[in-house]
């Protein structure tokens, strides 16, 4: 296993970090803690969890296989969302106990998907609560998790309060949080991407992603693990493990490994670019809207239903639960045009909110079509 430095902490973090999103069948808790301790027995030494997380389990899974462990050889990362400092305090204190730790070692300011989402944070408390037990010692280093665009991301990062960000990035959305990335390495921050695999598109659509394959790379999914942790200021990648087959491909991936130079990544960039006609890449040149429509959220929605091969389940997991956006916001584009002038991508971006909204709206017909039937 490869370790990085995680910012300026002194802590140096396996290339690969466990994702504690993805458990199956959760409520088996002693199952799912061998899972975690078979990474550990591999080298992986930082081990990602939420409150909430796999029906609310993936905390206690993780504390009952830590609770093994002695406590210098694993870091441990946990979240909450909750705006009021009360209320974040009440949280931390709950994750330590069901953690089985005295500490956190990297507790994030959860869940900034809108761009006001920080300003509640500070105006609630929360910051200010998670830099109080930082002082007490229950956190050791304080960060931020966003699905913010890159630009707005190097904003909060920019105040100085943070010693790290977990942000999604992959080969398909690199252009949408490259300006975070950056920032954060001129910064000298610790950087953790969620959903290196594109939230399984990229494996799912093996033969799509191929050409991102180096010549050493014997699968696109040790590829699209390689492009993320060749950045340099990438500490390490989150994977939601399911099975221990899972962690052994994930760290032979990074067996040896020397990272992807300039001269491999930037015309994997370009075709990447080239390859996505008719993907969104996610690079929010778009932006912004007059009528306020995320159009970035809503287009990366579209880009699941066609990678599904045109399903609109995913598009609505995606608006739903990933983004947090309804999709009758999608309706209301007036077609000024403005966006589509500006899309690096050339997409018919009005069609595809008008076809959002049909969707969207016979999906809501749908829910309540299926709740008269069950009344009846
Ligand atoms: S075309 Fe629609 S989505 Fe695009 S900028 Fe105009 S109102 Fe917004
Ligand atoms: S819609 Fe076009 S401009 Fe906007 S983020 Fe997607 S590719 Fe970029």
């Amino acid at each position: 296993m490869l370790y990085k430095p995680y910012g300026r902490t002194g802590k140096d973090v396996s290339v690969i970090g466990f994702g504690g999103m993805r458990f199956d069948n959760p409520q088996d808790i002693d199952a799912n803690a061998e899972i975690v301790l078979h990474a550990h027995s591999k080298g992986i030494n930082y081990f990602d969890t939420a409150p909430l997380y796999c029906a609310d389990k993936s905390e206690e899974i993780m504390g009952a296989a830590l609770k093994q462990l002695k406590r210098d050889e694993f870091y441990v990362s946990t979240k909450s969302n909750k705006a009021a400092g009360s209320l974040l305090r009440a949280e931390l204190e709950r994750s330590l106990q069901r953690l089985n730790v005295d500490y956190i070692d990297f507790y994030h300011i959860w869940c900034i998907v809108r761009p006001e989402a920080w300003g509640e944070r500070l105006e609630g408390g929360a910051v200010d609560a998670a830099l109080k037990a930082k002082d007490e010692g229950l956190i050791k280093h304080l960060a931020v998790s966003s699905h913010l665009q890159g630009d707005q991301i190097r904003e909060i990062l920019a105040e100085g309060t943070l010693e790290g960000v977990t942000l999604g990035y992959s080969a398909i959305n690199f252009p949408y949080r490259q300006a975070a990335i950056d920032a954060a390495g001129e910064m000298g921050l610790g950087v953790i991407t969620m959903n290196p695999l594109g939230g399984g598109l990229i494996p799912n659509n093996a033969e799509t992603f191929d050409f991102i394959r180096g010549e050493a790379d014997e699968s696109v999914v040790a590829a699209a693990l390689r492009f993320n942790i060749s950045r340099a200021p990438v500490t390490s990648a989150l994977v939601g493990f399911t099975t221990t087959d899972h962690i052994d491909q994930a760290c032979a991936a990074v067996e040896n490994f020397e990272p992807y130079g300039p001269g491999h990544i930037a015309p994997v960039q370009e075709r990447i670019v080239e390859a996505f006609d008719g993907l969104c890449t996610g690079c929010g040149y778009c932006m912004p809207c007059p009528e306020g429509i995320p159009v970035p959220k809503f287009m990366d929605s579209y880009n699941q239903m066609l990678l599904s091969g045109g399903k609109t389940g995913p598009l609505m997991v995606r608006m739903r639960w990933h983004w947090e956006i309804s999709g009758d916001q999608a309706g209301v584009c007036t077609r000024c045009g403005a966006c589509v002038e500006r899309c690096t991508q050339h997409l018919n971006i009005c069609d595809r909110l008008e076809e959002i909204d049909g969707i969207y709206a016979a999906e809501l017909e749908k829910d309540k079509q299926q709740a008269e039937t069950k009344q009846d």
